[in-house]
């Protein structure tokens, strides 16, 4: 069975039911438990089990919780995805200790207690996959000093679990999307009182296929890496961005 980290929408959603769809069970997390009831729903559509999980993954406590309680509840996970996010945008001279601290905590070291917890059931199993959500952001984006840092770590941490975990049956990538069309984009053109449309639309014309992306676009990629014929494919970063740059 599979854990989704901030499944309660965006991509982390569109990744739970596509991974139902493909037969596994899906624990559906979330920092508010209540908010993952429409994602559950969606996973239950599809005739999938899943369930609803509240838990900080930058708290090691509710990580270790939540996972045994994921294993008690609906067998042990072999499927990790690494998806749970927040953005603290700011400059430099205005980004504070708590901005940086807060953005590392969650995609970083979020990352990190999850890959710890769930490796024990993985090479128990002799098999796993771990899937980490990157970003182009990792190779630089002005307002982004947090967001980019923890993005690219998470690519560093992807490699060395790779190699660690390899002997066990267990392959670790990441996806790296560019311009997906979710709330923490939404947030984003808020920000710059602009509307989504106006903000997409402006996006849109610098990206080479000439749209913005889905949280479908990046469920396919989670998908692929967790196939059983990608078994071989261990360590890398596949950027989905409709095209080379981010
Ligand atoms: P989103 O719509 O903001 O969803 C993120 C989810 O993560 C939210 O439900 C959020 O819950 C949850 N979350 C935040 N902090 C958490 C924590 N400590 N523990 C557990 N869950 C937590 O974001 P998204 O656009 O789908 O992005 C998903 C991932 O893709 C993120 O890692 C993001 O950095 C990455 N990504 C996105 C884009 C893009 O253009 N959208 C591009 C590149 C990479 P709350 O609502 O309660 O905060």
């Amino acid at each position: 069975m599979a854990i989704v980290t901030g499944a309660a929408r965006g991509i982390g959603a569109a990744t739970a039911v596509r991974l139902a769809r493909d037969g596994f069970a899906v624990a559906v997390l979330d920092l508010d438990e209540a908010a993952c009831a429409g994602t559950v729903e969606a996973v239950e559509k599809e005739g999938g089990r899943a369930l609803a999980i509240g838990c900080d993954v930058s708290n090691a406590e509710q990580v270790e919780a939540g996972v045994a309680r994921v294993a008690a509840e609906l067998g042990a996970p072999t499927v990790l995805v690494n998806n749970a996010g927040i953005i603290r945008d700011n400059l430099i001279h205005r980004m504070t200790e708590q901005d940086f601290d807060s953005v590392l905590g969650v995609h970083l070291r979020g990352a990190f207690l999850m890959a710890r917890a769930v490796q024990r059931h993985q090479t128990e199993a002799g098999w796993g996959r771990i899937v980490n959500l990157s970003s182009a952001a990792a190779l630089g984006n002005r307002g982004q000093a947090n967001y980019s840092s923890a993005k690219a770590g998470l690519q560093g941490l992807t490699k060395t679990l790779a190699i660690e975990l390899g002997r066990f049956g267990v392959t670790v990538n990441c996806v790296a999307p560019g311009f997906v069309a979710t709330e923490m984009t939404e947030a984003t053109a808020q920000r710059m009182g602009i509307t989504f449309e106006e903000f997409t639309t402006r996006y849109a014309a610098n990206i080479p296929v000439r749209r913005v992306g889905a949280p479908e676009d990046i469920a396919q990629a989670v998908a692929f890496f967790v196939r059983e014929e990608a078994g071989f494919v261990s360590g890398q970063v596949l950027y989905v961005a409709g095209g080379p740059k981010g």
